[in-house]
């Protein structure tokens, strides 16, 4: 377990680590970890499951995290008790849970049952077809980005949370037009709430991995649907990043202008989204916003009730 740590995309995360060290099915050229030891997509209860439960509930409730992140060394959907711990965290905290995800095994129907237990799933897509899937994140023999990419699209269907797909973008490899297209056109097919461009920063398995420059990651962006937001940065930037709060007010000042979805709010505010969906819902709960469903995405408007006019049409 480590943290809470700040990060720009979970605030304050608290991680909890579920596997040994390199266990993983990937073993990614670009991995900061340095190569996979215990190459496999084999689930096995490496730790017990009441343990860990009660490790993270103490951290919890000691470090008050916006968010606790299941990632690790390496993958966590291979921790066979990753069902039982998310329900034994989610019954006795109200902290969201993340989990942090290469999708290989969503495959597998019961690790994509687990899965929707999280309120976050960040899974990533490096490739757009097999050849590059192969190169890039060398996983176990016989799996293929097809078998990958088709387990992700069935939790689409079924999972209400949100799915923030992150694209890591490799200079002089994927960052050529002919693999972002195809992997933009696999991202449409998980209809993720979010895309996300990031880039290693830190060294890597192969000292051929170099990262993209920011501006150049940007012009990334429309190629994806959602448009692609980037989350590369400087590890000191990430670090000192500063943090607004979610707020009841501002976030209902912010509707009252426009139906927004959670990732709108986010960008709009410079919350961070965990936080600012615990808002959300307790606003829902108070009736004093809707949600509606629209084209796959969910937005959110304030209610607004009949009366004698005197309300406020101008922004601010
Ligand atoms: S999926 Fe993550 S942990 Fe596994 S090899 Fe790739 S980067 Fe490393």
């Amino acid at each position: 377990m480590y943290g809470p740590v700040p990060s720009r995309r979970l605030a304050r995360s608290l991680g909890v680590d579920l596997v040994p060290f390199k266990t993983c099915p990937y073993n990614c050229v670009y991995c900061q970890l340095g190569p996979t030891t215990r190459h496999t997509s084999e689930r096995a209860p490496f730790f017990p499951v009441a343990a860990v439960t009660a490790e993270v509930l103490e951290r919890a409730s000691a470090s008050r995290p916006d968010v606790i992140t299941l990632a690790g060394s390496g993958e966590p959907t291979l921790f066979a008790g990753l069902g039982d711990l998310i329900e034994g965290i989610k019954a006795a905290s109200d902290v969201p849970v993340a989990l942090l995800t290469n999708g290989a095994l969503f495959r597998d129907p019961e690790v994509r049952r687990e899965a929707a237990l999280a309120d976050f799933v960040l899974p990533s897509l490096d490739a757009g077809d097999d050849a590059f899937f192969q190169w890039v994140n060398r996983p176990v023999e016989g799996l293929t980005l097809d078998e990958v990419t088709d387990g992700l699209v069935r939790f689409r269907d079924a999972y209400r949370g949100r799915i923030w797909l992150e694209v890591m973008v490799l200079q002089g490899y994927t960052e050529l037009p002919q693999h972002l297209r195809a992997i933009a056109a696999r991202a449409r097919r998980i209809r993720p709430d979010a895309v996300q461009l990031n880039t290693p920063v830190r060294p890597a398995v192969f000292g051929f991995v170099r990262s993209v420059p920011e501006e150049r990651l940007a012009s990334f962006c429309n190629l994806f649907e959602p448009r692609a937001e980037v989350i590369a940065e400087a590890q000191g930037a990430i670090e000192n990043a500063p943090f607004a709060r979610a707020d009841a007010e501002r976030i209902l000042a912010l509707l009252s202008r426009r139906p927004c979805t959670l990732e709108d709010v986010c960008t709009g505010l410079a919350t961070v989204a965990p936080g600012t969906l615990k808002v959300l819902e307790a606003l829902l709960r108070e009736g004093r916003v809707s949600e509606r469903l629209r084209a796959g995405r969910i937005f959110y408007q304030v209610k607004r009730h009949g009366g004698s006019g005197a309300a406020r049409s101008t922004a601010p």
